[in-house]
């Protein structure tokens, strides 16, 4: 008896350990950098990761997601190598490469861009009761902006400036994650917070479902913000995503798109195969979110200003999207 179960359990065993290691030897784990929890890189990673995952066995590739700060970390973890994919603000992306902002005289040379997904919107989200219906009214106010992994950090930064507000000494300025501000705002620990993100997401959605009253304050002005930097553009915030929010109309605002990012060590092959199953099945994919469902494979070819990644090129040209 005893004999019969230690066979049996050095042979189950055994087996496991075969397959268990024929499958690490074929399957290529690749991961994708996402940021918050109750924003949408989080949920757009999981779709990419679960478009490509269905074909799992044909591909031996398997993608996964990770939670982040967003864009600044993201970029950085993709050219230390620590991550294969990362999703990014498109002006993040374009400031990467050209050596501006975080990169001030440091060029991202093996930045690549693989295709463009959502837009987002610089979101300002302030309690209803601290008075706040313009930005020039946060002047005094604790802000947060967000932390330094972030890509809305410098889009808040860019606008209290465009508003004559110096984000050091005219407000209070806390730089804390973005998964934080919904809960800060409600516990009266700040007064708004910024948030560069795609709608409906988790954070709004969490910051206007509590006690304290909370709107989204439009943020106007911008026609000189845009013409200093062509990577913004203006966009509305519909309220109907948010009926509990304080707000009668919809909300004006501005902003940048969301991109999907890679370096140029990452293999061909995945980059090619991850840009392949994503374009291909794009109304499956598009369902995956709310804030996808603007997407068209013609978009989503703007709005990158790294070079494409050769394995989103070469799917790009077999697909007709750009000529040879
Ligand atoms: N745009 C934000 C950032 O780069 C992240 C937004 C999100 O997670 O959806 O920090």
């Amino acid at each position: 008896m005893v004999l019969m179960t230690a066979l049996l359990l050095a042979s189950c065993g055994g087996k496991a350990e075969g397959a268990e290691g024929d499958q690490s030897q074929r399957m290529r784990f690749v991961t994708i950098g996402t940021g918050g929890l109750t924003g949408v890189y989080y949920p757009a990673g999981g779709a990419i990761s679960r478009t490509v995952n269905k074909k799992q066995s044909e591909y031996n590739l398997k993608a996964t997601v990770e939670f982040t700060g967003g864009s600044v970390f993201n970029i950085n973890a993709v050219m230390s190598g620590d991550l294969e994919f990362g999703i990014a603000q498109s002006d993040r992306q374009f400031q990467a490469m050209e050596g501006m902002a975080e990169w001030e005289g440091n060029p991202q040379d093996k930045l690549r861009a693989v295709c463009a997904l959502h837009p987002e919107s610089v979101t300002l989200i302030a309690a209803a009761d601290a008075g706040i219906d313009s930005i020039e009214d946060l002047k005094g106010k604790r802000v947060n902006i967000g932390d330094p992994g972030s890509g809305n950090r410098g889009n808040a930064i860019d606008a209290l400036s465009n508003a004559g507000l110096d984000w050091e000494s005219d407000i209070q300025a806390e730089q804390v994650k973005a998964v934080e501000s919904a809960k800060l705002l409600q516990d009266g620990r700040i007064d708004a917070y910024f948030y560069t993100v795609g709608h409906p997401n988790g954070s709004v959605k969490e910051a206007t479902a509590g006690k304290r009253k909370v709107k989204i304050v439009p943020i106007t002005d911008v026609d000189e913000l845009i013409r200093t930097y062509p990577f913004y553009a203006k966009s509305v915030i519909p309220a109907s995503l948010y009926p509990t929010a304080e707000n009668d109309g919809d909300v004006v605002t501005y902003g940048v798109k969301a991109t999907l990012v890679t370096s140029a060590d990452v293999p061909e092959d995945i980059v090619y195969t991850i840009t392949k199953e994503v374009f291909e099945n794009l109304e499956d994919f598009k369902g995956l979110h709310p804030s996808f469902a603007v997407l068209t494979k013609e978009n989503m070819l703007e709005g990158n200003s790294a070079p494409y990644h050769a394995g989103a090129m070469k799917y790009f040209k077999e697909a007709g999207l750009i000529s040879e």
